[in-house]
C-alpha cells in the first residue's frame, strides 16, 4: 500500500491593533492578569460589543495580501460553548459568512517546483482567555481574561498541503505576508500565530480523503512539522494494519514528541452557530475595499523580484535579505544613494546579522542605522580605515552607539595613507627580516606576505594596505635579480 498525506491547516493569528475587537482594553502584552478587561471582554450581562474599525482595516490588509476575496457582506456569528477561559460562553466568530474567501499562496516545493496553496477563507472572530496552572500539579488553576477579546483572524487552508516540509514552507510564507503586512507582529513566543493541523492519507492515486485528525494549538514550525510526522506514522501503522481510524482532536505533547487524543471531534452543529444579535452585518463597497488595497505595502514575492534586479544581487541575496521585512527595509535605507549595494548586502549577511545575534537585539533597535551603516562605507571607501579595521569600528558603533567617525576619532583608528611614515616601517621591516628577503629576493612569493604583515603588525593594522604593496615591492625590487610582481 502506498500512502499520501493529505494535509490542510488552520491558523490562527492575532492582528496588532491597540485595542481590542469589541472594546477600547488595551491589547498590550504581559499586563498584570486580568487588569485589561471591562464588561464587554468579561461578557458581563448587558454589556454591548462595538466593532473596531482597526480590526477590520488588517482584516481586509490580510485577506488581499493573502490574494482572497473580500467578501461585499460578511456577519459575525456566536460560537456557543463552555470553557472557563471564555465567561460569555460563547465566542464571537463569523461562520457562513466570513469577512475572506478563496485565497492562494505560493510555495516551491522541495525541488523548488512552485505550488499554489488555497485557502477557503479568512474570518475574524475573538480570542479567549488563558488558564494558567500550577507549578505543583495538585495546586490550583489560574485564570487571566486579558486575552478575551483580542482580535483573531483564523485562516483555513484548503487541504492541498502533501508533506510536513511542505506544510512548514507554506508556513514560512504566510507569516512573511502578513508580517510585510504589517498586520501581525505574528510573534510565535507570544503566541500571536498558533496552528491547528488536519491530516490524513490515502491510498496514492485515490481522489477521496480518508479520515482526518486534527492536531490543536501548536506554538512553532518546528513542532507543526513533528507533529505531522508523527501523525503520518502512527495513521500509517494503524491504516496498514486495517483498523478504522475515527475523527479526532489531539495534542502535540512536546517532552514525548507523540500526539496524544484529546477528544473526539466535535462538529459545527455542536457549536450551534447563530448570527450575533448584537452586532450588525459588515458592508464593505468595493470603493471601501479599493481603498484598503492601495494601503497595502510591497509584499514578499514583488520586493524580492524588485531588490534583485534593482540592485544586481544573487539569489542568495535577496533571501537573507527579504527573510524578513525589516532587514529587507534596513538593506534598502542602508544603500540609498550609495554606488555599491552589494558590498552592503554582504556586511549585512555576515557582520551586521553576527552583531545582532551578539547583542539580542533587533535590527529596529541596533544602534547602526542604516545611515550610519553607509557612512562607515563611505569612510571605507574614502581611504580613511581599511576594511579590516571597518569590522572593529563597526563593533564599536553597535556597542557604543557612536558614528563611525567618532569611533575613528576616539580610538586614532585613522587609516595610516602617509607614504613617508610608512616608507619607515618598511624599510625597517626588510632590515629585520634579512632571511625572509632573501627567500623573496631567490622567488619564494609567498615570503611576501609574510613581510606585507609585519608592516601592519606593526602599524597596528592602519597602514593602508594598498601603499604597502607599493613601497614594498618598489623596495625589494630595488636590489638585482628580483622579478617583478
Ligand atoms: P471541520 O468541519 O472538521 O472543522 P473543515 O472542513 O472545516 O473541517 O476543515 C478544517 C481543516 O481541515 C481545513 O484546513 C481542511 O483543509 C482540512 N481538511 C478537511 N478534510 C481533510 C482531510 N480529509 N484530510 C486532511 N485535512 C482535511
Ligand atoms: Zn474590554
Ligand atoms: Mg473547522
Amino acid at each position: 500500500m502506498n500512502l499520501e498525506a493529505v494535509i490542510g491547516l488552520e491558523i490562527h493569528v492575532q492582528l496588532n491593533t491597540k485595542t481590542k475587537t469589541f472594546c477600547s482594553c488595551s491589547t498590550g502584552f504581559g499586563a498584570v492578569p486580568n487588569t485589561h478587561t471591562c464588561p464587554v471582554c468579561l461578557g458581563l450581562p448587558g454589556a454591548l460589543p462595538v466593532f473596531n474599525r482597526d480590526v477590520l482595516k488588517k482584516g481586509v490588509m490580510a485577506g488581499l495580501a493573502l490574494n482572497c476575496t473580500i467578501c461585499s457582506y460578511s456577519v459575525f456569528a456566536r460560537k456557543n460553548y463552555f470553557y472557563p477561559d471564555l465567561p460569555k460562553a460563547y465566542q464571537i466568530s463569523q461562520f457562513e459568512h466570513p469577512l475572506n474567501r478563496a485565497g492562494f499562496v505560493r510555495i516551491k516545493d522541495e525541488r523548488g517546483k512552485e505550488r499554489s496553496i488555497g485557502i477557503t477563507r479568512a474570518h475574524l472572530e475573538e480570542d479567549a482567555g488563558k488558564l494558567v496552572h500550577d507549578d505543583d500539579p495538585k495546586g490550583p488553576s489560574f485564570i487571566d481574561l486579558n486575552r478575551c477579546g483580542m482580535p483573531l483572524l483564523e485562516i483555513v487552508t484548503e487541504p492541498d498541503l502533501r508533506t510536513p516540509d511542505e506544510a512548514y514552507r507554506f508556513l514560512v510564507a504566510v507569516k512573511e505576508i502578513l508580517q510585510y503586512t504589517e498586520v501581525s507582529e505574528c510573534s510565535m513566543e507570544k503566541g500571536e500565530l498558533r496552528v491547528d493541523v488536519n491530516v490524513s492519507l490515502r491510498e496514492t492515486g485515490e481522489d477521496a480523503f480518508g479520515v482526518k485528525q486534527e492536531v490543536k494549538n501548536l506554538n512553532s514550525f518546528a513542532n507543526v512539522k513533528r507533529a505531522l510526522e508523527y501523525e503520518i506514522k502512527r495513521q500509517s501503522r494503524l491504516i496498514r494494519s486495517g483498523e478504522r481510524l475515527t475523527q479526532q482532536t489531539r495534542l502535540f505533547d512536546v517532552s514525548k514528541n507523540a500526539t496524544v487524543q484529546m477528544r473526539t471531534k466535535e462538529s459545527a452543529h455542536d457549536y450551534r452557530y447563530f448570527p450575533d444579535p448584537d452586532l450588525v452585518p459588515i458592508e464593505l463597497s468595493p470603493q471601501e475595499i479599493d481603498g484598503i488595497r492601495e494601503t497595502l505595502p510591497e509584499l514578499p514575492e514583488e520586493r524580492r523580484d524588485r531588490i534583485k534586479a534593482q540592485y544586481g544581487l544573487t539569489d542568495y541575496d535577496v533571501e537573507v535579505l527579504c527573510s524578513s521585512h525589516k532587514i529587507a527595509r534596513y538593506f534598502e535605507d542602508s544603500a540609498r544613494g550609495y554606488k555599491r549595494p552589494k558590498k552592503i548586502a554582504n556586511w549585512i549577511h555576515t557582520e551586521v546579522m553576527r552583531a545582532l545575534n551578539e547583542t539580542g537585539k533587533d535590527i529596529e533597535s541596533f544602534a547602526v542605522t542604516p545611515e550610519r551603516l553607509r557612512e562607515l562605507f563611505e569612510i571605507m571607501d574614502g581611504g580613511v580605515i581599511s576594511g579590516k579595521l571597518a569590522k572593529a569600528v563597526f563593533d564599536e558603533m553597535a556597542a557604543s552607539g557612536e558614528t563611525a567617525a567618532e569611533v575613528v576619532e576616539r580610538k586614532g583608528m585613522r587609516q595610516l595613507s602617509d607614504r613617508e611614515e610608512i616608507v619607515d616601517v618598511v624599510e625597517a621591516v626588510i632590515r629585520d627580516h634579512a632571511a625572509v628577503t632573501d627567500e623573496y629576493r631567490s622567488g619564494k612569493k609567498k615570503a611576501f606576505g609574510f613581510l606585507v604583515g609585519q608592516v601592519m603588525k606593526r602599524t597596528g593594522g592602519k597602514a593602508n594596505p594598498k601603499i604597502v604593496n607599493e613601497l614594498l615591492k618598489e623596495k625589494l625590487s630595488n636590489q638585482p635579480g628580483v622579478e617583478d610582481h
